[in-house]
């Protein structure tokens, strides 16, 4: 479970700590994801502090070829979670200066899912690659070029641009010698 009661941890010395294995499913970016690994938790003067590395992975898109593919990542987390209320008194804490920052909620319930979710979002690459050598597609003709080569020429020798810059040429004397017969 990527939720962790820790009303036991938060009553500790400060330094305790304990491990967690986690698998569970959480959505991420629109589907559902195995997470898998360990996380260590420590009792701060002021938080747990949640170190681990879980596994998940990601459906991306190849930017050079464009096809699905399936990304395997390896998240190292590191995160501190502050307690809203005091764990002996049930009274509330004072706001933290750090709206952003992980909390655990009344039922001292730590919740790790959004910052997996954060954390894989993150380790996105900007250009996602299939492979690092991915061959991507003909510019011509479309094809992926992982799967074999196409019958396209090879490009700066493509010969319909010979033939277009031929026409170009003709159309240009015709012109020249239209100019000619008319003086
Ligand atoms: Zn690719
Ligand atoms: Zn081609």
């Amino acid at each position: 479970m990527l939720q962790i009661n820790v009303a036991g941890l938060l009553k500790a010395n400060i330094g305790t700590a304990r491990d967690y294995v986690i698998e569970d499913t959480i959505e991420i970016a629109g589907s559902h994801r195995v997470v898998l690994g360990e996380v260590n938790l420590m009792r701060t003067d002021r938080s747990i502090l949640v170190k681990g590395t879980l596994h998940t992975d990601i459906d991306l898109t190849c930017s050079r070829c464009l096809s699905q593919f399936s990304l395997r990542l390896t998240l190292d987390i590191e995160e501190e979670y502050f307690p809203r209320i005091d764990i002996y008194t049930g009274n509330a804490l004072p706001a933290l200066e750090d709206s952003e920052a992980f909390t655990i909620d009344e039922q001292n319930m730590l919740d790790l899912t959004e910052a997996v979710r954060q954390y894989a979002l993150l380790s996105v690459p900007m250009k996602p690659l299939c492979r690092a050598d991915c061959a991507g597609l003909c510019s011509v003709c479309g094809r992926n070029l992982n799967q074999g080569p196409c019958d396209c020429p090879p490009m700066p020798a493509d010969p319909r641009w010979a033939k277009l810059s031929q026409l170009i040429q003709s159309d240009h004397e015709t012109s020249e010698k239209e100019r000619k017969g008319m003086k």
